[in-house]
């Protein structure tokens, strides 16, 4: 493999704090493995035979720097499949662990994820370059270091959706096709095939994640679990970074204080929009609070607390929509196991449970205001609104209504057309968004009916204007989102060779609170052969 000069990419400007700070694998050998006494292991990406580019992020190229002509050159697709190194770069994959379903799963680590190294932007902003499905590394335990195109493209396609809702996310730059094939087992039931490989280049300021933690926690590695937390606050948390260089209890304190707080606001921004993870094992939440790993997410189409896409899960349904924010409070509870033994507190945890407290009065804090805004309210009423919120909850769960076209339509409503809605003359726009619309019960028209009537009396006590109101629920009640069924026409498109579909998406999913007169389809309901389709409404960890 060669470590040159690159054209255009040249101007990219490394500086690799993470491998210059942190304690390197004296070991070479890529072969699963056990790393022990290290945070992570030098590793290069594997070289593929025919790399070709299917899409770029124009706004992540922008912000690092490159223009179109230079992500569209033949030096971008040698970089960005993993077939060359740039000088400045120095691949690396991490050591990890984490809780899996509930149970500690020992060491993980990245198995197929190579990072290239850490870019300081035009901007300022730094950010580390990670190939994700560019081989083996020594923490590939029985895989195979490699990715689908079809896993590959939800992932590109889903982080930069997820950043122009403005929910904190992973980034993505780069959709390579490697020209190879890949061996998978889609459904874990002895039936695999070839697939086309794909390699996604993702971006973050950092893919720290608990389990790099725990890791060292679980190991008894002390030493390191120190070195560790102190890199973190140091390079992505400067703030709380004291001038004397001392991270003490009272700075490791307010530093989990503070993954609290983003983790609260990440997983309040995925439920505004209906989001499900999926597979929120420890080793999937990043340390910055950032949605990351999209493997087998979903989006609700019908609302339904109770639903994941994730079939691994589909007995304990642990990780369905309605249990994300309480698992992510367990999943802190474990991160502040892990930093429990650098704490001089004496014998008294309580000091580590009220920092644990901050994720419920942040996540209730977000939640509230969400809410407002998702109705339109100036205000949010303690009395009134949790009761309010819950009953809309039901309603939508018991009717199957589109979570996010029933939004947009609720927004088109005036008071006065809410409070006069009858049991047998609901609002036909409302209707629409239904799936089952046409087996309504009489209960569930007198329960919709009784909840229009209550949300139109409570806009009686709202003090912004009519027009106020539909447009701070259009700001955080999204028309496009991607949807699962529509990520699956995208990888159809791509495995035939045309990448339009998967272009025109990106560009919907770039304004997705604007109506985009025209561009109506991206918006549509799940249609029905949708329904139980794989890769629409039910996926595998198989990617
Ligand atoms: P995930 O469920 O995607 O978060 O992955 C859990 C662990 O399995 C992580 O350590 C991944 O790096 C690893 N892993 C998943 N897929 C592969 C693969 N195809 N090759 C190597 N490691 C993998
Ligand atoms: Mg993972």
């Amino acid at each position: 493999m060669d470590q040159n000069n690159c054209g255009c990419l040249d101007q990219l400007i490394f500086d690799n704090r993470f491998t210059q700070k942190m304690v390197a694998d004296p070991s070479a050998i890529v072969q699963p493995r056990q790393v022990v006494g290290a945070s992570f292991s030098k590793v290069a990406p594997n070289p593929v035979r025919a790399p070709s580019l299917v899409s770029y992020s124009q706004e992540m190229a922008a912000e690092i720097g490159l223009d179109v002509a230079c992500c569209e050159s033949a030096d971008f697709v040698d970089v960005f499949s993993g077939n060359r190194v740039l000088a400045g770069m120095d691949p690396f994959a991490m050591c990890y662990g984490g809780h899996q379903f509930g149970s500690w799963a020992g060491q993980l680590g990245d198995g197929r994820a190579i990072n290239l190294g850490e870019i300081i932007a035009p901007t300022g902003n730094r950010w580390t370059l990670q190939l994700k499905g560019a081989g083996l590394t020594p923490y590939s335990r029985t895989a195979d270091g490699l990715a689908v195109m079809r896993s590959s493209l939800r992932e590109y396609m889903c982080s930069e959706a997820m950043y122009h809702l403005g929910v904190p996310t992973t980034r993505a730059l780069s959709l390579v096709a490697t020209g190879e094939d890949v061996l998978r087992d889609m459904f874990y039931d002895g039936r695999s095939e070839h697939e086309p490989g794909a390699v996604v280049c993702r971006v973050a300021p950092s893919f720290i994640r608990f389990g790099n933690f725990q890791i060292h926690a679980a190991r008894g590695e002390i030493d390191l679990l120190r070195q560790l937390v102190e890199f973190t606050i140091e390079s992505d948390f400067p703030q709380l970074f004291p001038d004397d260089g001392i991270v003490d209890t009272g700075v490791i304190l307010s530093w989990f204080r503070e993954v609290a707080r983003r983790t609260a606001i990440m997983v309040a921004q995925w439920m505004r929009v209906g989001f499900v993870h999926g597979v929120m094992n420890t080793d999937n939440m990043s340390i910055l609070g950032l949605t990351i790993d999209y493997g087998p997410y979903g989006w609700l189409d019908n609302y339904d607390r109770g639903w994941t896409p994730n079939t691994t899960d589909a007995q304990g349904r642990r990780y369905r929509y309605g249990a994300q924010p309480g698992v992510a409070s367990w999943n802190l509870a474990q991160l502040a196991n892990a930093l429990y033994p650098l704490l001089e507190l004496g014998g008294d945890v309580s000091p580590l449970q009220e920092a644990l407290d901050v994720y419920a009065q942040e996540f209730t804090e977000c939640w509230h205001h969400i809410m407002a805004q998702k109705l339109g309210l100036d205000v949010f009423a303690e009395g009134e609104d949790p009761g309010l919120f819950e009953q809309l909850a039901d309603v939508m769960e018991s009717t199957e209504a589109d979570m996010t076209n029933f939004y947009r339509a609720l927004a088109d409503l005036s008071a006065d057309e809410l409070r006069e809605s009858t049991e047998q003359n609901l609002p036909a726009s409302l209707l629409e968004t239904l799936y089952r619309a046409d087996t309504l019960s009489v209960i569930d028209r007198r329960d919709m009916c009784a909840w229009l009537k209550r949300y139109g009396r409570r806009l009686a006590d709202n003090k912004i204007t009519p027009l106020q109101r539909r447009e701070v629920m259009n700001s955080v009640n999204p028309k496009y989102v991607p949807r699962n069924y529509l990520a699956q026409l995208a990888i159809d498109a791509v495995q035939s060779g045309d990448h339009r579909v998967l272009e025109d998406l990106m560009e919907v999913l770039r304004s997705p609170y604007d109506e985009q007169p025209g561009k109506e389809d991206y918006a549509k309901m799940r249609p029905e052969w949708a329904r139980h389709r794989a890769g629409c409404s039910m996926l595998s960890c198989s990617s």
